[in-house]
């Protein structure tokens, strides 16, 4: 017997009000959560650009059967193949039982975050320092690069095709960079400013050294001994680093937030911390029922445009040739295929409450967050998922916590994702992902058992029948 009253019982039935995971999910799981919260940990620190997430992956994949696609293979129930796009995007597959025809199940996050890109010519001295032109890539407040910790990463392409790796500032006795703020004693005019204006674009000049050459005779010897010790180190001259895509990020490492340990500081959890948990998902799959396909997109940040970026047909003709060597329409397959567009939500923020509706907000450690569309001011620019397909989420979720809401206030703003690009197939498309605080800055903030649920919601899709 109940001792609720007709009016909680009534309200039990009709009312829906999300949980706090930390009320659903066992204490066992909550472990499994936080494990898999280390693990995700490792990868942020070993994937601070595009193309360190590319190969880490890429070697996961392939510790777990892996092998790249090849056209002329065939191929049978629970093979696994990817294909690398550049380095900097990739594409991750496994063959169902049923041929592609009957649909793909797609998970899409992407893989760049902001960041200050080096200049094709970079270096340059200024009254005995040396300093590197940068120009920032992806939305981002430029004064939260400022007085922190960063590190450089990256390539340089040598004339005759060769590649340099090269990080700086990660290894405990590494040199890290830094982009001076001006010191506030001096600051009257700046203060003034805007936030949006308070740092120029031209302002944003890395130090990287003060020592000069020894000799009397050459000119900006700073700069000079900086060429040497790049010369010394890896063989290059300033030429070459106008064939280089070098990255300024923060040096910070991933870790727990809070006396309780629930939540994850790092850079690039937008958009990693879905990447990471979808990527999971695909390589615990054996033999699924439909064919799973996990996108690692780049480019996401300022548009996904270019070759790697989801706007490039790269995709569809890696699918297009999947489906080809089924002897299966590729139509078909893209008609019957569902997508899970997984980026990352505005968690709410206490600190910044008016910006949100807090009747449609999403908040940290209650799931999943499925967002029937993003876009701004009246919906523009989004990919606005049908009611059936939110509908089928439901079932696809209903053993995993999920929320639903939007991003903030209609008027506020707004944002876009790679669902569009891939509903543009005619792929049915929506978007989820996790909650995070500070998206965008140099150190944002998730949540463990958010991380963790995504995981197990990819799973639940790629396993849906
Ligand atoms: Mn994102
Ligand atoms: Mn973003």
């Amino acid at each position: 017997m109940s001792d609720k009253t007709d009016g909680e019982l009534l309200k039990d039935k009709l009312s829906y009000a999300p949980k706090n995971a930390y009320e659903t999910m066992q204490e066992d799981e909550i472990s499994c959560a936080y494990a898999f919260c280390g693990e995700y940990k490792n990868f942020l620190d070993n994937g601070k650009t595009e193309r360190e997430c590319v190969s880490f992956l890429i070697s996961e994949a392939e510790k777990k059967g892996f092998k790249p696609f090849g056209k002329n293979t065939r191929y049978q129930a629970g093979d696994r193949v990817y294909m690398s796009n550049s380095g900097k995007s990739a594409f991750f597959f496994i063959y169902g039982k049923k041929s592609v025809d009957y649909g793909v199940k797609i998970s899409a996050a992407h893989i760049d975050s902001p960041r200050l890109d080096l200049k094709p010519r970079p270096l340059f001295e200024d009254n005995n320092a040396a300093l590197l032109k940068t120009h920032y890539y992806g939305g981002l407040k430029k004064y939260q690069w400022l007085s922190i910790p960063l590190s450089l990463h990256g390539v340089v392409c040598l004339e005759d095709g060769s590649i340099i790796n090269v990080t700086i500032g990660e290894d405990e006795g590494d040199p890290i960079f830094v982009l001076n703020d001006l010191l506030p004693h001096l600051a009257k005019d700046q203060m003034e400013k805007t936030m949006r204006n308070g740092i120029s674009g031209e302002g944003m000049n890395i130090l990287v050294g003060s020592r000069p050459f020894k000799d009397d005779k050459v000119s900006e010897k700073v700069k000079l001994n900086i060429l040497s010790i790049l010369y010394e180190k890896y063989g290059i001259t300033e030429l070459d680093l106008v064939s280089a895509e070098l990255e300024i990020v923060p040096a910070f490492k991933a870790k727990d937030v809070g006396l309780d340990r629930s939540l994850i500081g790092s850079y690039g959890h937008d958009d990693r911390v879905c990447a990471y948990p979808a990527m999971r998902a695909l390589l615990d799959m054996e033999i699924p029922e439909y064919s799973c396909v996990c996108v690692l997109a780049d480019k996401e940040e300022i548009g996904s445009t270019g070759l790697t970026g989801m706007q490039s047909h790269f995709m569809s003709y890696f699918l297009e040739d999947i489906a080809a060597a089924q002897n299966v329409s590729a139509r078909d397959m893209f008609r019957n295929s569902l997508c899970l567009s997984a980026d990352v939500s505005a968690a709410f923020d206490p600190n910044y409450a008016d910006v949100y509706d807090l009747k449609n907000s999403i908040f940290l450690n209650f799931g999943i967050g499925v967002m029937k569309y993003t876009g701004h001011a009246g919906k523009g620019d989004t990919s606005d998922a049908n009611a059936e397909l939110v509908a089928k989420i439901r079932r696809i979720f209903k053993d995993v916590p999920w929320q639903i809401g939007e991003l903030g206030k209609i008027d506020q703003g707004g944002g876009g994702t790679v669902a569009k690009y891939i509903a543009q197939l005619g792929v049915n498309t929506i978007d989820v992902g996790v909650p995070v605080l500070g998206m965008h800055s140099p150190y944002e903030v998730v949540s463990k058992l958010d991380v963790y649920n995504t995981y197990k919601a990819v799973l639940s899709f790629y396993n849906y029948k």
